[in-house]
């Protein structure tokens, strides 16, 4: 599957782990996490490896630093390559990364969860987080190739991969409904079921579909990936992004937007519903079980850097299967949900 963005185009090639480790460039530097390195160190005994701690905290400046100087120290050049073999951490602070060394060497991804498969590792965004707030600082810096490998999901634990589950639905509410289709009919999903590879597939030509139309997220289309994610977002901010996964965060926000889209005419009244059914067979939440503090949690939404318009946008869905960039949602309106949930 190729990915066309302004500087050219990369390939998304699906192969197993020693595979890709085999097609990647001789003397690549690799920027993997502590816990993936235990797990899967062995297959790159032998390259140069960049380790960081599992987690969101290694999106900082600091391990930004350390990863370019040790880039330096083990001699990379401007023909070198950074491979971010990982979560959706990983991939953006190895992206920026690569970006950064000698204003840009190149980067392959080797995506390891079920999240970074289905959307970090494709569209070109990377970055890190800065004390004032999430991925604030970055670049659009597309790979040269993403090597998406199904077998390192079965180390997922169900929690990690049902956060990947919910931008998949994502995915099948705001784009196909052959995939909601193909997901409802799929019982509960897990990392040995037999047709996540296409389900994977499907999310990816979406993906990329929607990126190569609106790489620098210009043009209101690429909006249209944030159903659910302005009010997890808020959540995330409210819960200081301790506690609650971002799949988990955008399950609640999905179910909100869908109880929002109804109630502003947008969305065909069961639709809520449906996506709340959905989620839940997943085993991921469709309420926040804390108290909502609404003002706050509008005042986080307001503040969100991807907010265009007076009052606030919305991706909505019409329908299962197609969603709609909207604009100008009253904060009142917006209240009014998220006090009723
Ligand atoms: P993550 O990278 O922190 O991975 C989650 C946990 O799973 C970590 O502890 C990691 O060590 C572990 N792990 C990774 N692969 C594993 C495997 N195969 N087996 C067992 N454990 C494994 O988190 P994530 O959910 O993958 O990504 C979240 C990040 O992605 C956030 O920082 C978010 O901002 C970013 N993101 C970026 C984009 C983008 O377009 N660039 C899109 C969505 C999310
Ligand atoms: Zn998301």
């Amino acid at each position: 599957m190729k990915v066309a963005h302004s500087q050219g185009a990369y390939e998304i090639s699906f192969l197993g782990l020693s595979e890709a480790f085999a097609a990647v460039p001789d003397g690549s530097h690799i920027i993997t996490d502590e816990h993936v390195k235990a797990l899967y160190g062995h297959l790159f005994a032998g390259e140069k490896c960049i380790s960081v701690a599992a987690g969101e905290q290694s999106k900082s400046i600091s391990t930004f630093e350390s990863c370019l100087e040790a880039l330096a120290r083990a001699g990379a050049t401007r023909k070198s390559s950074v491979v971010g073999f990982g979560g959706g951490v990983i991939g953006d602070l190895a992206g920026f990364v690569a970006a950064s060394y000698m204003r840009g060497v190149a980067f392959i991804q080797i995506p390891t969860t079920l999240l970074a498969q289905v959307d970090s590792s494709v569209g070109g965004k990377v970055g890190i987080d800065l004390k004032a707030g999430k991925n604030l600082a970055g670049a659009f810096y597309p790979p040269k190739a993403v090597y998406v490998c199904a077998e390192v999901l079965q180390t997922l634990d169900q929690r990690q991969f049902n956060n990947g589950m919910a931008e998949v639905w994502k995915y099948g509410f705001i784009a196909d409904k052959d995939l909601f289709d193909r997901l409802t009919n799929g019982a509960s999903w897990h990392a040995r079921s037999t047709q996540l590879q296409e389900v994977v597939k499907l999310c990816l030509q979406i993906k990329a579909r929607i990126v190569e139309e609106d790489e620098f997220e210009e043009k209101g289309i690429r909006a249209s990936l944030n159903f659910g994610h302005t009010v997890g977002h808020a959540i995330e901010h409210l819960c200081g992004f301790k506690g609650i996964l971002h799949g988990e965060a955008i399950s609640v926000g999905m179910v909100a937007e869908a109880l929002l889209g109804e109630r502003l005419g947008i969305t065909e009244l069961g639709t809520r519903e449906k996506v709340a059914g959905s989620l839940a067979s997943q085993g991921l939440p469709t309420k926040w079980d804390q108290k909502w503090d609404v003002p706050k949690a509008v005042e986080a939404m307001m503040r969100d850097k991807k907010r265009i318009s007076d009052g606030l946008a919305f991706s909505l869905l019409t329908h299962i299967g197609e969603c709609k960039l909207i604009t100008g949602v009253s904060c009142e309106a917006v209240e009014q949900v998220l006090g009723s949930l």
